[in-house]
């Protein structure tokens, strides 16, 4: 398992628990792409790392706000 660095917590979506890791400006140095918005995280930009509980290989890097949006899009039952 790789180091884990920064506060970790899980997330009850609709979709499962994923787990959500906080980055701070300081520790973003690369840029990512959100798949929120598909739009570029910058670097230095405060933001959430998540993946599925049990799938840490597929985490993705999301503006903070994006990830607070994206269970509204997915809404069950719609
Ligand atoms: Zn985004």
């Amino acid at each position: 398992m790789p180091a884990v660095v920064g506060s970790e917590t899980t997330e009850r979506r609709s979709d499962g628990d994923w787990i959500v890791r906080r980055i701070s400006g300081a520790a973003a140095r690369k840029q990512y792409r959100c798949p929120g918005c598909e739009q570029e995280i910058r670097p230095a930009t405060p933001h959430v790392v998540c993946w599925p509980d049990d799938r840490i290989a597929d985490r993705r890097h999301w503006h903070t706000v994006c990830w607070t949006r994206r269970d509204r899009r997915i809404q069950p039952g719609r």
